[in-house]
């Protein structure tokens, strides 16, 4: 089929697309590609797409959600807990007395997995002072291993 005539439909972009993805490109191919877009006009709805594309980058675009590593379940245990320590703002108050420790550093209070069932939803934390902590998971493993 001459260049130009094939009109790709949108499985075909995504099959492509697909393809591509996590690929990493050679100099050579680079530099070919390169190559071949000088001097090229773009368009300005493609010019306004590539800024959109790259201004996501580094951003809330590649975090997250969106980010390449992201797993919705069976996330790594102290990978978890970073996200927790991040997303979820500590009060400074043990959850099992409302005891105010003061603090909302690591010895002031920390994230309890109710259950250890270790997930992103809020409510399967509990925010508790070291003191606490300590003797829910001894309750917690007394009553899951015993
Ligand atoms: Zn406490």
């Amino acid at each position: 089929m001459p260049r130009g005539v094939y009109v790709r439909t949108e499985a075909t972009r995504k099959a492509m697309s697909e393809r591509m993805r996590g690929r990493i490109m050679s100099p050579e191919r680079r530099r070919k590609i390169s190559l071949a877009m000088q001097g090229r006009v773009l368009s300005p709805e493609t010019r306004q797409k590539i800024s959109e594309a790259q201004s996501q980058r580094g951003r809330e675009g590649t975090r997250g959600e969106k980010a390449w590593n992201w797993k919705e379940e069976d996330v790594g245990y102290s990978a978890l807990h970073r996200w927790v320590r991040k997303n979820f703002a500590k009060t400074g108050i043990c959850q099992e007395y409302d005891r105010n420790v003061g603090s909302k550093t690591q010895a002031g209070t920390h994230w309890a997995c109710i259950g250890h069932e270790y997930t992103r939803k809020r409510e399967a934390w509990r925010e508790l002072c070291p003191r606490c902590h300590r003797a829910f998971d001894a309750l917690e493993k007394g009553s899951n291993r015993a």
